[in-house]
């Protein structure tokens, strides 16, 4: 069977495509494009995903044992969008097997004038979503793991959870390969070439010829677009996470410890906490506080000022730590000017797809990008509402 008689039924959108080495070719294996690998391969489309080092590796962004999913967003596409996620990454267990999302609870607090609160509070009251506000007081009563200053206020929403990220993205890629998609590890793209119906990818082993690219480079998307003639003002930072033991871990569990975000006024810089999963003890983080980097520095040395700084937050305001930290990870945010993903095709070759769905919070939605990117690899167009993320919007002027 040739591979575009697999994707009758898709609109015939393909059909108008020569079918070349291959009809989709994903570039990057973090979660956004193993998971667009995994989606293309199931609707049938010949799929190659091509990773410049192994699947799983430490040096871009979705390594680690946890990232938060959760409802709490300011703005009403997020919310959306994430409601599709939750489905998305339990419609990939129920098919694999695998336990990824791990429900916590969880609260975003901060003083009443913290950034994105209010918003969050009105979002989860206009969907109905079920929460509930809680003052300092009472967030201590239920959990007194917490140190926090008396004009605290919080919403609590029970859906609040940990996706286990090493897992997700190792899932995602079987289930590719199930699907009968190809996996080409180590071996890194150095040039794209755009041509009006297919797209070449040269790469240190071969050149590759694709009716439709996804580039999902993580904190590399920089260079790359900038040879698609794209130039846009995307800064990688270093940020790393710490474990901090507790006296009693047992009060750190999934049940007794909820996920926590503690918002700040005037800055988008927050502080989260996380129960025990994948390590022996919880993790904190402040984002936002790390040296910007170029993409191809892979300086992965501990900060000692950010580990200081996180610590000193934490015993602030979680009772119950040692007081050491036993690990620190170093990994990285690519963020755009206005912290909102660039999900979009190209202006002048809408079958190379761009995806840098990042700025620090992108991870939970991996399922759901991941069919967008297939459906606009495949459809020409998403049934997602993803007009926020257009390259042409003015919080992502070219520089
Ligand atoms: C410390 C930290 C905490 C976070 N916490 C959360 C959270 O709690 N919740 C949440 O939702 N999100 C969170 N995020 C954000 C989330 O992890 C990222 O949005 C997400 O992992 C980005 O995935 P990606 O696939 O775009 O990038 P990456 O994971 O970096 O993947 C890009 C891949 O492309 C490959 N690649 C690049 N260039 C080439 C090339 N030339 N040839 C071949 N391959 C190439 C890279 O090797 C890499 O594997 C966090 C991020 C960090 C760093």
């Amino acid at each position: 069977m040739l591979w575009n008689e697999k994707l009758t039924g898709l609109n015939g959108y393909e059909n108008r495509v020569a079918m070349k080495n291959t009809d989709v070719l994903v570039i990057g294996a973090g979660v956004m494009g193993a998971s667009a690998a995994y989606h293309a391969a199931r609707a049938g489309a010949h799929v190659r995903l091509i990773e410049q080092f192994r699947i799983g590796h430490s040096r871009g962004s979705s390594h680690g044992a946890s990232r938060i999913i959760r409802l709490a967003y300011a703005q009403p596409e997020y919310v959306a969008l994430a409601k599709s996620a939750y489905a998305l990454w339990r419609d990939l267990e129920r098919e694999s097997g695998a336990t990824l999302y791990f429900k916590t609870g969880g609260f975003d607090f901060g003083a009443p004038d913290a950034h994105g609160l209010a918003e969050i509070g009105h979002n989860y009251r206009e969907q109905n979503i079920e929460h509930e506000m809680l003052d300092a007081a009472e967030i201590m009563r239920r959990f007194p793991q917490f140190r926090l200053p008396s004009d605290t206020v919080g919403f609590y929403q029970p859906d609040y959870g940990m996706l286990h990220a090493d897992r997700c993205v190792a899932t995602l890629a079987a289930q590719a390969r199930a699907h009968g998609a190809e996996i080409c590890e180590e071996e890194p793209v150095l040039k794209i070439v755009a041509h009006a119906d297919s797209v070449e990818v040269h790469t240190t082993k071969t050149v590759h010829h694709a009716a439709r690219v996804v580039l999902c480079a993580g904190s590399w998307m920089r260079p790359l677009l900038q040879q698609l003639g794209i130039h846009l003002p995307l800064v990688v930072q270093k940020e790393q996470v710490q474990y901090m033991p507790a006296t009693n871990p047992s009060e750190f569990e999934i049940g007794r410890f909820p996920l926590f975000i503690h918002r700040f006024a005037g800055t988008t810089s927050l502080a989260a906490g996380f129960p025990v999963l994948g390590h022996a003890c919880p993790k904190f983080l402040i984002d936002h506080i790390g040296a910007r980097v170029e993409p191809e520095d892979d300086d992965r040395a501990v900060d000692v000022a950010m580990r200081e700084r996180t610590r000193d937050y934490a015993l602030e305001h979680v009772r119950g730590l040692t007081g050491e930290v036993v690990e620190a990870v170093s990994c990285r945010y690519t963020m755009t000017p206005d912290e909102d993903f660039l999900i979009d095709r190209h202006p002048l070759y809408p079958h190379l797809i761009m995806a840098s769905p990042c700025s620090g919070h992108g991870f939970k939605f991996g399922s759901v990008v991941g069919e967008v990117l297939a459906e606009l690899a495949l459809r020409g167009a998403t049934r997602h509402d993803i007009a926020r993320f257009r390259l042409d919007r003015p919080g992502l002027r070219d520089v």
